[in-house]
């Protein structure tokens, strides 16, 4: 299994390049700014990367540190963030982030994961993305698309994002770790989709025992 998920991975790597970046690997490679990349990812959660690029932009344009964002007025924030969705959640957990940033942290991103999950608002996804992305930490991030597709590959049959992400750091040794995210989050929105995934094109078709899967175009 361990050779044939190193071959998967190498096929779909290449393919990555074709799609859009993930909103938090933009941020990480057009800013290198851990706090940015924090920011867009606690925005993005249930809306299209372009758009969370587009509003985390406009933010920063006005506001780019901590103590810049807690000093926004609540309302001011609020219509920034409104047309990603889920905008006073959202504006409220900006917020809070930033102030413990300020109180715990001195205004910087913390490198463990366990700092990372005590700032409110980031939870074991978005830490494993911050580790990975912007400090090169091996960490895998289990969203809805890396949690199906490793399902659908026979990868895991365990279905909570802890299992799949505990069953995936063995199957893969630590120096892909970074990788599996970014790949298949650009399969699943790309080939591998939630539902009716394009398996007709798929180009990792004959390894995949397509687990669960009922329906494919
Ligand atoms: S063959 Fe179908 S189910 Fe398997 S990875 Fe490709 S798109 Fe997904």
């Amino acid at each position: 299994m361990e050779e044939k998920a190193l071959k998967i991975l190498e096929i779909l790597k290449k393919e990555y390049p074709k799609y859009n970046k993930p909103v938090s690997t933009y941020f990480q490679d057009t800013t290198n700014n851990s706090f940015k990349v924090l920011i867009s990812t606690i925005l993005s959660p249930r809306a299209k990367d372009s758009q969370t690029e587009k509003v985390s932009k406009a933010l920063f344009e006005i506001a780019d540190t901590p103590e810049q964002i807690v000093k926004l007025k609540e309302e001011q924030l609020e219509k920034i963030v409104y047309s990603i969705g889920f905008y006073k959640v959202k504006s409220k957990r900006v917020k809070q982030a930033c102030l413990y940033l300020i109180k715990y942290h001195k205004s910087e991103v913390p490198k463990s994961l366990e700092e990372l999950t005590k700032i409110p608002g980031v939870g074991r996804k978005v830490a494993n993305i911050i580790l990975a992305e912007c400090f090169n930490i091996p960490a895998i991030a289990v969203d809805t698309h890396v949690m199906t597709i490793s399902i659908r590959l026979g990868f895991v049959k365990k279905r909570t994002p802890l299992k799949v992400e505990k069953a995936l750091m063995n199957l893969f040794p630590s120096n892909k770790w970074k990788e599996i995210n970014k790949v298949l989050v650009a399969h699943g929105q790309n080939i591998c989709t939630p539902l009716y995934p394009k398996c007709s094109v798929c180009p990792i078709y004959s390894y995949c025992p397509r687990n669960g899967v009922n329906k494919h175009r």
